[in-house]
Parts: structure tokens; sequence; C-alpha cells
């Protein structure tokens, strides 16, 4: 038992109702206040500096950690040193804590969220995207293939994935350019260079990993929990017309590395706990590095809206993390089966995750099945693609009877081509 996941815990801070930052949250992320960049969490509407906290002295690590831009020397402390801190956290703001909420100096490090810039968490050293959703794959393959056979031969064997670019991994609030590349609209003519005509994101969520072993060794399933940190929001966006001239033989290039967008909080595999779920059965049975034990999967209801400049948002996908095919304990030992080591801050993406029907597709491209369907937006307006200046907003949290862990959100706004 996590000690912060005890679920009678209430905080002296206050909580709305509903709110993703519940006490038994305690995500991590990195904020700017008044000129100051520090680790920080969550708690409610209020966020609080980590740094101070250690100054204080009430965590067994050196202060110097939280007094940063990133969470990747806190990660190389490891899973117990995280867990341990995560649970003190939950001690301090504990509303049966009289001596903590009376501490004059503990207050003076409470900040209000929307005082705060939030900033990239951590700098993501090698960026991997799985493509683990099979209604996805599914839905892929029927509109680029074949009905009959739109799953590739190989995809419930190989949890399939492609080495992205960490460079462009961008925070929540950063807006994009539209992208330029070279496209081919018609099969019978010449390519064209220009601004991407069919921009779209993906709904996804990463992971975030611990400092794996050395080259050479693995990380099986059973061990994959104490390699991963955290998890995220996740917007892999893509450039659909750019991919499809581009691909072939070497697979996803300049359509998918101008930018991909992240939350700015990372929510430990810890808080996820109480949200295990199973996932569906695996057939055919899985190589035995593939295999197993537990509930793997976790229950993280998603959202996709788009709000067009000047106007409401429009939900537009409503998922579930749970429907992935392949769990994250399997995609961890997956890449490092033959050896690929991995190193602290590296990040993983799920892949486009859809449900199975058309409410919880988590692309335009679904949506809109390659462009033959519209969505209307509030003002009207319609949309198989993301037009300039619109915004693209995911949402995430878990929730049972008794607490939710909520992610935030992840929103980019798009702007016209450079
Ligand atoms: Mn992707």
């Amino acid at each position: 038992m996590i000690r912060a996941n005890d679920i009678t815990i209430k905080s002296w801070i206050e909580i709305p109702d509903n709110s993703d930052f519940s006490i038994q949250n305690i995500p991590f992320g990195v904020v700017k206040h008044n000129g100051n960049v520090f680790v920080a969490t969550r708690i409610g509407n209020t966020v609080v500096n980590l740094y101070g906290v250690a100054k204080l002295g009430h965590f067994n690590i050196d202060d110097e950690v939280f007094n940063t831009s990133r969470l990747n020397d806190f990660m190389l402390l490891g899973k117990q040193v995280t867990r341990d801190v995560r649970n003190e956290i939950s001690n301090i703001f504990n509303a049966q804590n009289e001596t903590a909420q009376n501490k004059q100096e503990l207050k003076a490090l409470l900040i209000d969220a929307d005082a705060v810039e939030m900033l990239m968490p951590l700098e993501v050293g090698d960026y991997t995207d799985f493509y683990s959703s099979e209604q996805h794959a599914y839905n892929v393959g029927c509109m680029f293939r074949d009905p009959n056979n739109a799953l590739l031969p190989n995809w419930k064997h190989i949890p399939v994935g492609y080495h992205g670019r960490a460079s462009s991994i961008i925070v929540s609030g950063t807006p994009i350019h539209r992208p330029k590349g070279q496209q081919k609209p018609k099969d019978d003519e010449p390519p064209v260079f220009g601004p991407c005509k069919l921009l779209d994101f993906e709904l996804e969520m990463a992971f975030v990993t611990y400092q794996g072993k050395a080259l050479g060794d693995s990380i099986s399933t059973k061990e994959a929990d104490e390699y991963i940190f955290g998890m995220c929001l996740f917007n892999d966006w893509s450039a659909r017309d750019i991919q499809k001239w581009e691909y072939v033989p070497l697979g996803p290039f300049l359509a998918k590395n101008f930018a991909s967008s992240m939350a700015p909080w990372i929510v430990t595999l810890d808080a996820l706990e109480p949200f295990r779920t199973n996932g569906s059965v695996q057939d055919p049975k899985v190589f035995e590095y593939l295999e197993f034990e537990g509930n793997k999967h976790v229950d993280i209801n998603l959202e996709v809206a788009i709000q067009p400049e000047g106007t409401e948002e429009k939900v537009v996908s409503n998922s579930n993390y749970k429907y992935m095919y392949w769990n994250m304990n399997q995609q961890l030992a997956h890449h490092t089966i033959n050896g690929c080591d991995i190193n602290a801050g590296d990040m993983m993406a799920s892949g486009t995750i859809s449900g199975n029907d058309e409410t919880a597709y988590g692309s335009m491209l679904e949506i809109s099945w390659k462009g033959t369907k519209s969505v209307k937006m509030a003002d009207g307006s319609e949309r198989k693609f993301i037009a300039d200046n619109d915004t693209v907003i995911m949402r995430g949290y878990s929730q049972n009877d008794d607490v939710r862990v909520g992610f935030g959100e992840v929103s980019t706004k798009v702007l016209p081509s450079k």
C-alpha cells in the first residue's frame, strides 16, 4: 500500500470538487514564478514550491534537486526516493497535520496556480512512439489498405513503434506553426511543396522513465513498473499529407518531428495504481518476454476538443487509455529486449488511442474518415483536419468512487505557416 494513495486523507489546502489535483494525486512539474524556476506539485488550485519545502528540511534529498528547470535529477534518485517524497508531501498537506498547517514558512510556499507559468517539466532524452491501439491500427489499415487485412501480420506479435525526435517536444501553451513540406495530392501528378493541408492531432498518453539498465541488459514486464516514473497527456501532431508521401520506405520523418505537445504535470505511476485494470485478451499468445501478470492497463478517461479562434470549443472525441492492446510493461520490455538502454527522462508515447466507435477515435484522420466527413464547430464552421488559429485541447483523468486523479490539459494553438 502506497501511503499517499490512502483515500481517507483530506488536505488542509482547499480542493474544489472534481479537481484533477486531489491530495491523492501529487504530480510533479516545473514552474516559473516571480522570475524563479523550481520543481513544484499541485493540490487543488494551489501550486507548492518544492524547492522551498526541501529547504525546510522535509525531504531526505539534496535540496538542489528541486532548484532546477528539469525533473531529470529527481528521477535519477529512483523509485523509492520519489515515492518517499510523494508520501511526505501527502503527510505535510494532510488535514490532520496541525503542525504543518500552522507553519508560516510553509504557507509562504503556496502559490495560486494562475500565477505561475508552467514550463517543460523535463529534458526528454529519447522519444519513442508506439502504435498500440488496435482500433486505431485497424482504422488506418481499413483506410489505406483493406478491411479484410487491416492489421499488418506483425501487429499482434510486436508492440510496433519508431524512434521520434525529442528536441521538438513542447509544453502545453506553446503555439506551433503549420509545417511546410512536400506532398503528393494526386497520384498521377508530380509532388507539390507548401503548407501542410491535412494537419492532425494524435490523442496519446506518454510515460517517462527512470534510469534503466546498462546497454545490453533488458527490463522484464515484471520489472517495468520500477522503471516508470509517471505519465502525461500527449498530443503527437501529424502532417498527414507530408506523411503519406515521405514515409516509404523508412517510416515517419518530417510529418512527425515538427512538434509533439505534452501536458506540464507528470502524474506518478504510484498515483495511478488504484486505476489499474485489465486489457483485452491477447490472441495469438505473445512471446514469453511479453507475458505479464496482473492488471497492467490503466483506466484514464480522455477527451479532445477543438476551439476555433473566438468561439467555444467543441469536443470531438472521448476515448480511454484502457483501450490499448499493448500495455506499458510490454512496451518497455519490448523496447529493451534487444539490449537497448533507456535513461532517466526518456519518453514513450502510446500511439493514437481510439475506442471502438467513432465518438472515441483519437485523430481527425479517423473522425473525418480520411477527409470524407466533417465535424461542425460551435460557430458553424466545419473541420476535417485542423485549421489555422484552432486550439486543440486534450484532457484526461482517472476516477473511481473514492478519488479522482487527473492530468490537467495539453492545449496547443496552431498558427499559420511561417
Ligand atoms: Mn503518434
